[in-house]
């Protein structure tokens, strides 16, 4: 949450900061604002709500500037509004900062220096930064740096010039991400690498507490003694169209499109030689007894369904905790437990705080993460790797996909390193997954009556989802992707669990979403579908039930034969185009939902 960035090179660092706020924008976007350093002070220009208003106030007042700093917001503390946005600068006008993260100890700093005579002008914890650096600066930048560094408690991400010392941006980070950018013409930081892809490919990702100190030339980096470091620097794969909306209206729609590449690179990742394959052959699951998946939002989800598939092959039991809740337990978990992460960006502040938490008390962390150099990248025992590229839209999509298909292909070879399946079996799993990008793709091409479909579906106020078995997990997902995009109420809920409390809610046109994909259980699935129709209820069914027959209460779209346990890879693309093209039926900003953001990095 919260986008940073910042230039100081031989360009005018306006427009390259503001184009990369909108690389950025699914961070967060109560207000966005940026500062541009000049001789005698800063230019600032901050204005509460999207970039666009932001880009309007500056197409009025244009600024230059070799040198600058650019947020853009998701508020926690104070309101949205033009004050509160950031970049602020001290009482002094000698200091400007930009923050991402939340600083717990602010109150109490705040009131430190309120009582020291300092003015504030806004409600948020990330002006005491601002003051607190003035306050203790004599002369050198980075000794400021280092002492509100050690002086404040919490998380941050943080982008800081001072008038006194031209060409100088100086980013520290603590448990929020920070990137360095090296560019031929100057450097950057940034939260992420999409902001910065349009100058270089080069890249140093920054640990907690390292300083990096850029100028037009150079870069150096220091601990928090003020010890320098040698850093390296790294190339990314991903390009700057992989950033770009690519004729698309929409990220999602362009994200949900690319899944059946993004599938087939996450399979490729495994099988041939490098990090995923080597992850997997290495890890010797005989050694745990018991096995703990922790997410959150969706990367929860993928954790659900994947419990299905690791008990079912590896015979194992396994447990799924939302990781703010398993972050706070006191999980029984020891060096007999493998604790398996998910996180798109590897920034997710509970997420972290889970694998922290896992790693104190013993247990084997296996991450599996998109963004390469991210927190939970780095930390957890092992890694796997997404081939997603970047995801910009809020609601993940091809994310998501992409961790299913390894935590299905870890499973696999889990279950015959214990020999709970043979490798005929395993090879008859793996053609199959090998299968999924092409039936995803023909799904892909019925868009058409789903988009049909969900333009009717409008007018609900609440949508309910059910299923049994992995149906049931997937539908968790389906509904979650509904909520976040199209803000209709929907709930998911096991078939089984309908008539124990939930039927009360089915009415007249209620619509019930069911899934229908476990051979085994189809009629009973029909049966909940019969049992909310004939109260009223209009059911849409997805699965691969061939005897599904429509009539005017139930619309079927059906699905591609295949086994039970790879099904959730497509059902979700049916539930995130629904849930899409609800959305843009509605007229709503499908890439940024109403409050929320993309990688949450507080708490
Ligand atoms: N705490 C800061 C604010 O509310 C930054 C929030 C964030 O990084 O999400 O302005």
């Amino acid at each position: 949450m919260c986008g940073i960035i910042g230039y100081v090179g031989k360009e005018n660092a306006v427009p390259i900061i503001v184009d990369g706020l909108k690389k950025l924008e699914y961070r967060g976007y109560d207000s966005a604002g940026v500062a541009i350093y000049k001789d005698d002070g800063f230019d600032v220009v901050k204005q509460k709500g999207r970039l666009s208003a932001l880009e309007q106030r500056l197409a009025q007042k244009p600024l230059v500037g070799n040198m600058g700093i650019g947020h853009t917001r998701w508020a926690t503390h104070g309101e949205p509004s033009d004050v509160n946005s950031h970049p602020h600068v001290g009482s002094k006008n000698k200091i400007a900062v930009v923050h991402n993260g939340i600083i717990e100890n602010y109150k109490h700093l705040k009131e430190r220096l309120e009582h020291w005579g300092v003015n504030f002008a806004s409600q948020t914890d990330s002006e005491v930064i601002a003051q607190l650096a003035e306050h203790y600066y004599s002369g050198d930048l980075m000794d400021a740096v280092v002492k509100v560094s050690n002086a404040v408690e919490g998380s941050y991400a943080l982008g800081v010039m001072c008038v006194d010392e031209p060409d100088t941006l100086i980013a520290i980070k603590k448990d929020n991400p920070l990137i360095i950018g090296v560019a031929k013409h100057g450097h950057f930081i940034a939260s992420d690498v999409p902001a910065v892809l349009k100058h270089t490919d080069k890249v140093c990702y920054l640990n907690d507490k390292e300083i990096a100190v850029l100028k037009e030339g150079s870069v150096k980096f220091f601990d928090i003694d003020g010890e320098p470091l040698e850093k390296q620097v790294e190339t990314v794969t991903w390009t700057m169209d992989d950033a770009e909306k690519g004729g698309y209206p929409h990220f999602m729609l362009k994200e949900i499109m690319e899944q059946p590449k993004v599938l087939r690179d996450t399979i490729q990742s495994v099988l041939k030689s490098g990090n995923n394959k080597n992850v997997i052959d290495t890890l010797d699951i005989s050694r745990f007894n018991k096995i703990v998946i922790t997410a959150c939002g969706s990367a929860y989800n993928a954790g659900v369904v994947a419990r299905y598939v690791f008990e079912q092959l590896c015979r194992m039991s396994v447990e799924v905790e939302l990781a703010s809740e398993f972050r706070y337990k006191n999980a029984i978990i020891d060096e007999k437990t493998l604790v398996i992460l998910v996180s798109q960006s590897g920034e997710t502040a509970d997420t972290i705080a889970a694998m922290r938490e896992a790693k104190s008390k013993n247990a084997t962390t296996l991450s599996i993460v998109n963004v390469v150099g991210s927190t939970i990248a780095k930390e957890a025992n092992f890694c796997l790797f997404t081939a997603a590229g970047p995801e910009i839209a809020v609601a993940t999509t091809k994310a998501f996909s992409s961790q299913l298909a390894l935590l299905y292909i870890l499973s696999i070879r889990f279950a015959v390193k214990l020999g709970k399946i043979s490798q005929v079996e395993e090879q008859k799993y793996l053609l199959e997954i090998s299968q999924l990008p092409d039936k995803i793709s023909s799904i892909l091409k019925r868009i058409d009556s789903i988009q049909m479909y969900a333009s009717e579906c409008v007018g609900y106020k609440s949508i309910f989802f059910i299923g049994r078995n992995i149906d049931y997990a997937i539908a968790l997902e389906g509904s979650l992707k509904l909520k976040e995009i199209s803000y209709i109420h929907s709930e998911a809920y096991a078939g089984g669990e309908l008539k124990h409390g939930t039927i009360s809610l089915v009415e007249e046109n209620t619509l019930v979403v069911a899934l229908s994909n476990c051979e085994r259980l189809y009629g009973k699935i029909m049966s909940n579908a019969e049992q909310v129709i004939s109260r009223g209820a209009k059911v849409l069914l997805i699965g691969n039930c061939p005897e599904a027959k429509e009539t005017d209460k139930l619309f079927h779209i059906g699905l591609p034969q295949g086994s039970e346990l790879f099904s959730p890879s497509l059902s979700v693309i049916v539930l995130q185009l629904f849930s899409y093209y609800v959305a843009a039926n509605k007229g709503l900003d499908i890439d940024k939902p109403r409050n929320l953001a993309k990688s949450v990095t507080v708490e």
